[in-house]
This record gives structure tokens, sequence and C-alpha cells, in this order.
């Protein structure tokens, strides 16, 4: 489904992305783990073009995606939730969501869709008049989340959506992903710190060291591995 293809990705003199290459195939998780700085959020935004690779490529379904705006990649069905949320604060959840249906017309099918966050996520139903910057953290997450799901992704890129979370809720919001990729077939782009949690949930994985994807495999068996065990689980 998307083929990330020997990109080096830039910041003026820094190279933060040297040769990154990945694929991900149609109704897997895919988590991309490493330590902090090692090139993860730049890879996701790569892929949808808010930091363009210097060179490479990035096919969708054998497509190149570079250079598309982004209203075009949610068309496509590839639709993003940043790190940090980024809800719009003084908006209420409901119209968050609506937000996250813009490019939609199909008034029941949105409708059926709101129905459906409010209901994997019952707490946003109970706050859907409330504004999105009085939400907790997690809420806020969960809100994130949502939005997203409204423009109806086939892929669907998280960036750290653990992050600053108590570990329950991230149980919790990690249950609600696995939930999204078995109803729905969304393929997942996992990023995240949380490698213990992410392994936990995705199909595969890729570890990423200074810029460059240093190891692959199952998720199953990067959590076995001895230099992931140490590195990455703190065991
Ligand atoms: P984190 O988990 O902390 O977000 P990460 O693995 O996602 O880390 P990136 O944020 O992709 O890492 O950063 C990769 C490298 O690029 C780092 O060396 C970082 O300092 C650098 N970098 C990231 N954003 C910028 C920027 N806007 N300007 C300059 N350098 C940047």
């Amino acid at each position: 489904m998307l083929e990330v293809r020997r990109i080096q990705t830039c910041y003026g003199n820094i190279q933060a992305l040297k040769d990154v290459s990945l694929e991900i195939f149609e109704g897997e998780i895919i988590a991309l783990i490493g330590a902090n700085g090692a090139g993860k959020t730049t890879t996701l935004m790569s892929v949808c073009g808010l930091t363009p690779p210097r060179s490479g490529d990035v096919l969708f379904e054998g497509q190149s995606i570079l250079g598309l705006a982004p209203e075009r990649l949610v068309a496509k069905g590839i639709v993003q939730v940043p790190e940090g949320r980024r809800i719009f604060p003084n908006m209420t959840v409901l119209e968050n969501l609506e937000m996250g249906a813009y490019l939609r017309q199909d008034k029941a099918g949105i409708n059926q869709d709101l129905d459906y966050v409010m209901k994997i996520f019952p707490i946003l139903a109970q706050r859907r008049t409330q504004v999105g910057g009085t939400l907790s953290g997690g809420e806020q997450q969960m809100l994130a989340i949502s939005r997203a799901l409204m423009a109806r992704p086939r892929l669907l890129l998280l960036d750290e959506p653990s992050l600053g979370l108590a570990p329950l809720v991230i149980k919790q919001i990690f249950d609600i992903i696995r939930k999204i990729n078995q109803e729905n077939k969304t393929t997942v782009f996992l990023v995240e710190q949380n490698a213990n949690q992410a392994l936990k949930l995705a199909h595969r994985g890729y570890v990423m060291e200074n810029g460059r994807i240093t190891l692959t495999d199952t998720a199953a068996n990067l959590l076995d591995n001895e230099q992931v065990r140490k590195a990455y689980l703190g065991l």
C-alpha cells in the first residue's frame, strides 16, 4: 500500500533521514520505533509531504504522492494524527469531529461515523458540547484519532499517540487502534517511543537510529530481539 523508497530528508544542513526505505501492506499495523531524535516524526512528515524529502520517493498504491497537497492525500485516504494531538482548542468536540469530515459530502455516512467514534470513545459523546482545549490529554488524543477517523482513512498515520498519557489511558487508546484496524481494515503506521506497547500492537516493526532504519522484523521477533530488548524495552 505504501512504499517509502530511499528517502533523504534535511532540515537545512542537518540530514535527518538517510536512505530510509520501508513498506506497509494493506491491513497491517506497522510500528516505527526508536530513540528521541532518531527521525521517526520526520519519516511520517516526509510521507505526508510536510517535510518533503530531498531525494527518494513515496508511493501509495504504486503512485508517487510526493508534492501532493494535504487535501489530495486525505482524498486518497491518507490521514495523519500529529504528535501533540493538535485539536482545535476553541471548537467543541462535535465541531472538531465535523472538521475531520470536511472533504465529505455524504451526510448519512458522516452521521454514521459520528455514531461510530462516539461508540468507541463514549467519553466524547459525554463531552460533545465541551470545547476541545478543556479536555484531558487522553481525551484530546481520543478526539484527535476520532477526527482522523471522520475522514474514513485507509492509511492512518499516528505520531506518538501515547505521549504524556497514563498507562491505563495508553492501553485504552491502543486497544481502540487494534479495533479500528480489525473492524475497518484500516492500515496503521504508528510512530512510537513506547516500543513495548507499540510492538505488542503491531504486526511488523522498523527500528530507527540516527536517521536510518537499522532493523526490521515481525513485531513478535523484535520483542524477543536481544538488541531491541536492551536498547528500547529496558530489559
Ligand atoms: P521524537 O520522538 O523526539 O519526536 P523523532 O525520532 O521523531 O524524535 P525527529 O523529530 O524526526 O525524531 O528528529 C530527527 C532529527 O531532525 C533530530 O536530530 C532533530 O533534532 C532534527 N529536527 C527535527 N525537526 C527539526 C527542525 N524543524 N529543524 C531542525 N532540525 C530538526
